[in-house]
């Protein structure tokens, strides 16, 4: 295997270690691969997953790279998609990588490509202040907690399952709320549009179970001093880690313009509720909380080795 023995018992973070749940030998070696390219397919520059497939040259593919190019190599047109390449599949399988968000306290590991699958639900996925000209981004908790000290509105609180008022000003186009003290953040939005204001809500937080799960049902009530209410429920609120001023194309509540009148501002009522009791994960969470306070940094998920950043 290309690489180089260490026998340094420093790791660091994005460079992965083989060999370390590598068939359950006593004595795992272990070393250290720079170059994570090479378990990428040549083809599409996806990490390889299982099968893995090679031409009589010893070029490899991914399967999906193989029917796509009809199973000839694109390097040397030999057949390629008959021959697994088991040697390739066994280093993806070895090779051990953290999960992207390492450096902002997830302590995870997977095989080579998995870490992706997981980033996605990874609660240690940064979230971005909802404060207008406001740049910080962290760990959700570390968000909340931040906006609470920085941004927090008493009239912008909400209680779970308490039906409370939500009065957007059109032209501010945003509107935040807060869970009771420093829990989640919700983001309601308009758009203007021809057809009148598309109205969403969001909470702010990684898509991770057990993270701002709730269920909501907002309403309007046309101030023209009709009855007419628009009402619309979500049985699962959509999360985000940072909000978007793109216009929305679903999990919207439309209000028509002849429901608006000659009103800047929405007047709304809404009701949010947990989708079931937060689980206790505050474990992980305290680990989290602690360098909340040195998280204003970008997300460049960059390969470069920022060693040495603690010990
Ligand atoms: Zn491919
Ligand atoms: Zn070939
Ligand atoms: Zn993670
Ligand atoms: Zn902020």
């Amino acid at each position: 295997m290309a690489g180089e023995a260490s026998t340094s018992r420093r790791k660091r973070q994005r460079v992965p270690s083989i060999g370390e749940n590598g068939g359950g030998d006593a004595v795992a070696r272990s070393g250290t691969l720079f170059e994570l390219d090479l378990l990428d397919c040549p083809v599409c520059c996806h990490a390889l997953t299982i099968p893995i497939f090679q031409c009589d040259n010893g070029h490899i593919a991914c399967s999906s790279c193989c029917s796509k190019l009809r199973n000839k190599c694109p390097s040397c047109a030999l057949p390629i998609g008959n021959y697994r390449s088991r040697i390739m599949e066994r280093v993806v399988e070895a090779v051990i990588v953290p999960c992207p968000n390492a450096k902002h306290g997830c302590t995870e590991k997977f095989s080579y490509g998995k870490e992706l699958v997981h980033e996605k639900e990874c609660r240690f996925a940064l979230c971005y202040c909802p404060a207008p000209n406001c740049n910080y981004s962290g760990v959700y908790k570390g968000l909340y907690r931040h906006y609470y000290a920085n941004h927090h509105d008493t009239w912008n609180e909400f209680g779970c399952g308490n039906s409370i008022g939500a009065w957007l000003r059109i032209s501010d186009k945003i509107l935040v709320l807060q869970e009771y003290r420093d829990g989640p953040l919700v983001a309601v939005q308009c758009f203007k549009e021809r057809e009148g204001v598309y109205v969403t809500v969001n909470c702010i937080a990684p898509s991770a179970t057990g993270v701002g799960e709730f269920s909501y049902e907002l309403s309007y009530r046309t101030p023209m001093g009709g009855s007419d209410t628009l009402t619309y429920k979500s049985e699962e609120m959509n999360r985000i880690q940072k909000v978007s001023f793109q216009t929305p194309e679903k999990g919207f509540m439309l209000v028509p313009h002849y429901f608006l009148g000659e009103w800047s501002t929405l007047k709304m009522e809404i009701c949010i509720r947990k989708l079931k009791k937060e689980e206790q994960q505050d474990e992980a969470d305290d680990e989290a909380d602690e360098e909340e306070d040195g998280e204003e940094e970008e997300d460049d998920d960059d390969e470069e080795d920022d060693d040495d950043e603690e010990e």
